[in-house]
């Protein structure tokens, strides 16, 4: 029997995320063990034309466009209503979110109108015989838990940079507009998005982050960490202790109240390795930490450590990395 998977497409300023991809990949792993998997996408916004232009080789039988000035900006209240519009109308026995800003609120919120099992932040699926198991991390990253799911209707989120991305499809998917109908229980309206973040690389989906601490000492002090940035095509991050410091904004914060992030290179500039700022970026590909404190609890992590001055270490890593690159 074919199960139907339908995965939230995410989207900015007229580009696709690249957890679009890794989600659509997790909802045909999530079931392939059951037989046929039919995948359908929701894409939610306005102006949506090049976004579900891109979309069309993507590998999903299915693309449903709610395209409404309402939902320009993300609002729990409009992408629940309108995500359980569609879960009914492609018949869903699972639902994918990326681990993101909007999957880490949206998925709970389905999972409760579902009454569905959540599993979050999957950083790995395999499949057995008999069952597809989902992989997170717990405890702040220092352990790993395998959980199934016993029933349908499923959600799922998984965690950007682990899963890989779907390879896409010749076969073009089928388009539906389906029609934006206001909850009738709406209660708050979303006037304006501010950005904050002036980073060009999403921090959270970013290959390479150059993340600053308190070492930084001032916000000028970022400034060889955003050259190093820039030459390695990568996004600048943050220890809690540099936000609250004042030497960056929030939106760049890494860790366990802040962003997770699973580069595929971590350069940590005088950051300690606190345990709270660890639970944001342990489970990155390579990790590498600056610090003039040898005893520093991050080089515990590190797979390589260099134990000196970061405003010295940094601009000379920028230099070789311009050089080797160029
Ligand atoms: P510090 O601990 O002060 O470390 C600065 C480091 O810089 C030191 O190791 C020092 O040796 C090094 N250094 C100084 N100068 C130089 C130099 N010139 N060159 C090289 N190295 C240098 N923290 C987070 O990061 N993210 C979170 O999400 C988070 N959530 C929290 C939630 C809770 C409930 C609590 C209680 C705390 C949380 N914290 C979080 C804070 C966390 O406990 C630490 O206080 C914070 O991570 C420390 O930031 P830091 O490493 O930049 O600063």
């Amino acid at each position: 029997m074919t199960k139907h998977v339908l995965v939230l497409a995410e989207h900015q300023n007229g580009n696709l995320k690249q957890v679009t991809y890794e989600a659509i990949e997790a909802a045909r792993l999530s079931t392939q063990s059951e037989g046929d998997v039919s995948i359908h996408l929701a894409v939610v916004g306005h102006e949506l034309q090049e976004v579900t232009e891109q979309l069309k080789n993507s590998g999903a039988a299915t693309i449903y466009s709610v395209d409404h000035e309402d939902c320009k900006h993300y609002n729990p209240e409009v992408y629940a209503a309108v995500m359980m519009e569609l879960i009914e109308k492609a018949g869903a026995d699972g639902v994918v979110f990326g681990h993101t800003t909007i999957g880490r609120d949206l998925a709970p919120l389905i999972a409760a109108k579902l009454d569905a099992g959540h599993i979050s932040d999957v950083i790995a699926i395999e499949q057995s015989v008999d069952q597809v198991s989902f992989t997170r991390p717990i405890y702040a990253g220092k352990a790993f838990e395998q959980k199934t799911f016993r029933s349908t209707p499923w959600v799922l989120t998984i965690r950007p940079n682990n899963i890989p991305a779907a390879v896409g499809s010749d076969v073009e998917s089928t388009i539906v507009e389906v029609e934006y109908n206001q909850p009738s229980t709406l209660r708050t309206v979303i006037k304006d998005v501010v950005q904050k973040s002036t980073g060009k690389i999403d921090l959270a989906e970013a290959k390479v982050v150059i993340a600053g601490g308190r070492g930084v000492k001032s916000s000028d002090g970022f400034k060889p960490l955003e050259e190093l940035a820039e030459v390695l095509g990568g996004a600048v991050g943050a220890s809690r202790g540099a936000c609250d410091a004042d030497y960056c904004d929030y939106a760049l914060q890494i860790g366990q109240t802040g962003k997770v992030v699973t580069p595929e290179v971590y350069i940590a500039c005088g950051i300690s390795g606190a345990i709270q700022h660890v639970a944001g970026m342990s489970q990155s590909r390579l990790i590498i930490a600056i610090n003039k404190d040898p005893e520093a609890p991050i080089f515990k992590i590190a797979d390589y450590g260099i134990v000196g001055d970061l405003f010295e270490v940094v601009p000379l890593l920028t230099e070789e990395f311009r050089t080797v690159l160029s």
